[in-house]
């Protein structure tokens, strides 16, 4: 197939990217290892002996850089609509979140033990039709959401992505009662373009489970 013109362009700020190079050098999967990094840094997210729930994990940098920070204690459930290269330290679980079954078996793996923090950098495949995709990068949003009010420790934490747009200012309020402190992070790997920022939940404020 021959290429647009886009994805030329695309293609080739990927391989000028800072981030993709610094990705290929240090061994993570995506460039979007360094959002995390970032906001982890800052926010002081992971800690050894957590469990930790990464939801749209898929092709695993976020995972990678929860197993380096748990320093070899504590457990790490991954979940994807897309297959996973396997990870040491890292459970995962294929399948589309959205599906009652798949969030039973995430359930079924948590055998009841509360959750530390959960972070959600999943988005939905884009139509190209904005209002179709916000609408359905807000409805991923908000099921992350509820599994991290159902599954939260009291103090855990929530980190999510999301697009400003639509629904956005909604999400911030309903997140605001559940949380001591909601902030909105932009990492330097988060492309300027993009609409994609995170919302971060910090200290629950009741216990899940
Ligand atoms: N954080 C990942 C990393 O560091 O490698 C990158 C995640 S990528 C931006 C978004 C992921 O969300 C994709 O792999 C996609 O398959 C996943 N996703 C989108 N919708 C999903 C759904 N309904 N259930 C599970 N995963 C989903």
């Amino acid at each position: 197939m021959k290429r647009s013109r886009t994805s030329k362009a695309w293609m080739q700020e990927h391989v000028s990217d800072q981030f993709v190079k610094r990705a290929n050098k240090e061994g993570y999967r995506s460039r979007a290892a360094y959002k995390l990094m970032e906001l982890d840094e800052r926010d002081k997210l992971i800690r050894p002996g957590m469990t930790v729930v990464d939801l749209g994990a898929a092709p695993g940098s976020w995972s990678q850089v929860v197993v380096e920070r748990l320093k070899g204690s504590g457990r790490v459930i991954a979940l994807d609509l897309l297959e996973m290269q396997g990870l040491p330290g890292v459970e995962f679980i294929r399948g589309d979140f959205t599906e009652a079954e798949i969030l039973a078996r995430l359930e079924e793996l948590l055998q009841d033990s509360p959750v530390d923090l959960v972070i959600s950098d999943m988005a939905p495949n884009m139509s190209g039709v904005a209002s179709i995709d916000q609408a359905r990068a807000m409805y991923l949003a908000e099921l992350s959401l509820d599994f991290a009010w159902q599954w939260l420790k009291p103090q855990g934490n929530f980190l999510v992505k999301v697009f400003i747009g639509s629904g956005f200012d909604e999400l911030v309020r309903t997140m605001k009662p559940e949380f001591n402190k909601v902030v909105i992070r932009k990492p330097k790997a988060s492309r300027d373009r993009s609409a994609e920022t995170y919302l971060l939940g910090l200290g629950r404020r009741q216990a899940g489970v």
